[in-house]
């Protein structure tokens, strides 16, 4: 089962932590597999699709060489949707323009 939705984050591993990335935090230079980005619900390597003008297509990652897992923009978009009620401690989604 695929979902609707793209996915818009990763899970990278930066000074020994996991930090979630949105795809608008990936930069040109780390497109496709540089992007060194895991799929926070299965764990299998993403690469980031980042179209080369505005007009290709929506810029998201992608499993490499495994098909999208069922929950996958689910999972991700959990895991920071709890990263900003953690942070903010709020539930006040306004701030989360473009992140969801
Ligand atoms: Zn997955």
């Amino acid at each position: 089962m695929s979902s609707a939705f793209k996915l818009p984050y990763g899970l990278r591993r930066e000074n020994g932590e996991e930090k979630l990335l949105h795809i608008s935090e990936i930069e040109a230079l780390e497109s496709g597999l540089k992007c060194n980005c895991l799929c926070s619900n299965c764990g299998a390597r993403l690469q980031a699709k980042l179209p080369k003008t505005k007009k290709d297509f929506k810029p998201r990652v992608a499993h490499h060489n495994a098909d999208t897992c069922a929950f996958a923009t689910e999972t991700a978009i959990h895991l920071k949707a709890k990263e900003i009620i953690e942070k903010e401690k709020t539930t006040d989604w306004s701030q989360c323009h473009g992140f969801l």
